[in-house]
């Protein structure tokens, strides 16, 4: 997976390829899809959600630009793996799931398996988490029609958001968000397909 679907598909940031040989896929996909962990599809986890493709996992934690000090939010935990991936590569993870029992399963999974510097809290990830905000990396893993407001205001001037943006439910554009003095910087990633953001966005 690493060798073909990542690096083959121009993931060079070491950390990234390094991570995603770490992190054990097959423990965060129901057990009939084991077979299929390491190949580059999104699968399906409980409560009709995904895990997302391993390569757009790659892409879009190589577009944040992680440094090893950083303390990161995840908004759609889903399975846990994307955090799984980012706590290799960074000090702190916070991940916020708005479906209790994915919330649960995966904090669980994320205990078992020894990552210590993630915290998983059950909740609707559009007001961000406060308590330990400013970020310097926010992740929006569920497609948003816009950018929640108190997600910039949780981000550090130079932080990053990596996000799918559009209100589309087949093709969203995977966006690098980065927060400057002046305001937002926006640069276009690639185009890519999320489950949609819920909650308190849709109102
Ligand atoms: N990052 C996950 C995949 C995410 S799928 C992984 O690595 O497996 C998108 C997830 O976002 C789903 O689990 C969905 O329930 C969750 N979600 C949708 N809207 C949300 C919201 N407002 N706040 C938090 N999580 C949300």
């Amino acid at each position: 997976m690493v060798e073909v679907d990542l690096k083959g598909r121009g993931i060079s940031d070491s950390a990234v390829l390094d991570a995603m040989g770490r992190v054990p896929r097959h423990e965060f996909v129901d057990i009939q899809y084991r077979e299929l962990a390491y190949a580059d599809h999104a699968l399906p986890i409980e409560e009709n959600q995904t895990i997302s493709q391993p390569y757009i996992v790659a892409l879009m934690t190589q577009s944040a630009h992680l440094l090893a000090g950083d303390r990161v939010l995840e908004i759609g935990t889903g399975s846990g793996y994307q955090a799984a991936v980012l706590a290799e590569i960074v000090k702190e993870v916070y991940s916020i799931e708005i479906v209790e029992a994915l919330a649960e399963q995966a904090a669980l999974k994320l205990r078992q398996l020894g990552y210590d510097n993630v915290k998983v809290r059950h909740g609707d990830g559009y007001q961000g988490w406060q308590g330990a905000a400013p970020f310097d990396v926010i992740l929006i893993t569920a497609a948003a029609p816009e950018i929640p407001q108190p997600l910039i205001d949780q981000l550090k001037v130079g932080g990053r958001i990596v996000m799918p943006l559009g209100d589309h439910r087949m093709y969203q554009d995977l966006i690098l968000l980065t927060k400057e003095k002046s305001g937002l910087k926006r640069e276009f990633i690639t185009g890519v397909v999320f489950v949609p953001m819920t909650g308190e966005i849709r109102k």
